[in-house]
């Protein structure tokens, strides 16, 4: 990120790194919510950019390409088409597996249904249909923690994205409108979504 700049702030440094290239690294600890570079260019838009979370000294700092709350398949056709890569990241890589399993799933409920229905019987379709499924994990990243990250910085608003608050880091305020979301609200937000209230969006959608 950001190797395009010429001079950098004191805490923030170019290394190249293995298998990574040229990365910008923080040189010092930051807290959540903090801003890490601002940048104010004479042609475009002022840009700042916020620590999502703490991060330790020597961390590699990245930005997000996309709108955080963007859906797989939206994002890895963006990320080749404008920005040419298939991203690998732990986020991607769950996902992935997670949308694979769930095809997966459906199809089995289908062969089952079939043989039910009195079709050839897919004994093997069946038992994977019925199995409970562990989450899918990439390091400390699973299922469980990329839905917790997206209903946390995600806003139910406008889906801009929400950072920490500096002088109230459990609180996040949107990138976008500008709302503000307390710790409280998100924790009722996570509450409902696990509770498998998907029509969390409903009301938007008749507005619309
Ligand atoms: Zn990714
Ligand atoms: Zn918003």
């Amino acid at each position: 990120m950001a190797t395009r700049l010429n001079v950098l702030p004191d805490h923030l440094a170019v290394e190249e790194r293995p298998g990574r290239g040229r990365c910008l690294i923080l040189k010092r600890p930051a807290a959540a919510g903090e801003v890490l570079l601002a940048e104010s260019p004479v042609c475009c838009i002022a840009t700042r950019y916020v620590a999502m979370h703490e991060l330790p000294a020597g961390a590699e700092l990245t930005i997000s390409y996309m709108p955080l709350g963007d859906p797989p398949d939206l994002r890895r056709q963006r990320l080749r088409d404008e920005y040419n890569f298939s991203c690998d990241c732990a986020r991607c890589q769950v996902e992935a597996a997670s949308e694979a399993a769930t095809v997966a799933a459906e199809a089995a409920e289908v062969a089952k249904a079939m043989a039910a229905a009195g079709g050839a019987a897919d004994a093997m379709a069946m038992e994977q249909g019925d199995e409970e499924r562990p989450p899918f994990a990439v390091g400390d990243v699973d299922e469980t923690y990329v839905a917790l990250y997206v209903l946390k910085h995600v806003c139910d608003q406008c889906l801009g994205t929400m950072a920490p608050l500096i002088t109230a880091p459990s609180s996040c305020l949107c990138n976008r409108c500008g709302t503000t979301r307390t710790e409280a609200e998100f924790l009722a937000r996570a509450e409902a979504h696990f509770a498998g209230d998907e029509h969390e969006h409903e009301d938007d959608e008749e507005m619309m």
